[in-house]
């Protein structure tokens, strides 16, 4: 990796999946290596992760934002990972400028964002901030959101989105690690094809997309943050796609790269 804070670093959404891929080596986890492997160096990496919901927009101010375990029920070695990634109130003010978001003087790191960045750039030698996802807002207010974002890609920031397209928990099929449901399939594919059409007035509403999107997307949680990543894209980039499988019956890995 370069270090180049004029060259313009991809919009990137991930699928995060289970936390247990911040312990493991796999499909997804090389393909979350290999998505950053050609970009320059990030001054600085914002993260809207599907596991911090808050009633109003929020960004981490923390100078050493500590690693938060926020799961139950994982084997205890997954307890002790951490994330020591430095902060950065310089970019959470950048961001409050922007977004209007409220300062969080006290949050740390969730999974959503140190289970993949522990892949991508393992030092952990790039300030991170967090921004939170407003639980009381419409798709509508993230993707306005997201595009008062835009100046900071001119500015070396790595916009990265994590949740997954599809994610139903209470469906989970284990016995189906490398797999999905019919109708999960169908609904990945369904959003992809929005996705990539870059349809945004269908996307953020969602609802309208038929039953396998309704089962795919029972909360917004893990779908908002890809609408952050559409928002913040423009108009000439291009759009793929990677890590693209469903497993566990309920979960679409299926992550977007944005140049
Ligand atoms: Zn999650």
């Amino acid at each position: 990796m370069n270090s180049n804070r004029n060259m313009r670093i991809p919009l990137i959404f991930v699928g995060h999946g289970t936390p247990m891929n911040a312990l493991e080596v796999n499909e997804f986890t090389e393909g979350w290596k290999e998505v950053v492997k050609d970009i320059p160096r990030p001054a600085g990496i914002l993260c809207i992760s599907a596991h911090w919901e808050t009633e109003v927009s929020r960004v981490t101010t923390l100078e050493k934002p500590p690693t938060i375990h926020d799961f139950g029920g994982f084997p205890s070695r997954l307890y002790e990972v951490s994330y020591p990634a430095p902060g950065s109130p310089f970019l959470a003010k950048e961001v409050q400028n922007l977004t209007g978001a409220k300062p969080d003087p006290s949050r740390g790191l969730d999974h959503g964002t140190w289970s993949v960045l522990i892949h991508m750039f393992p030092e952990a030698d790039i300030p991170v901030v967090q921004m939170s996802i407003a639980f009381d807002q419409p798709p509508q207010y993230h993707l306005d959101l997201a595009k008062k974002l835009i100046p900071l890609r001119d500015k070396g920031i790595l916009i990265l989105g994590s949740g997954n397209i599809v994610h139903n928990l209470r469906k989970i099929d284990w016995d189906n690690p490398g797999g999905g449901y019919e109708w999960a399939l169908r609904a990945d594919e369904i959003l992809k094809d929005r996705i990539r059409k870059e349809d945004t007035g269908m996307l953020v509403n969602y609802q309208k997309l038929g039953p396998d999107v309704m089962w795919a997307v029972p909360t917004p949680e893990h779908f908002l943050p890809m609408i952050y990543i559409l928002g913040a894209k423009r108009e000439n980039e291009k759009l793929s796609f990677f890590n693209e499988k469903v497993v566990m019956g309920s979960l679409s890995m299926t992550g977007i790269r944005i140049d």
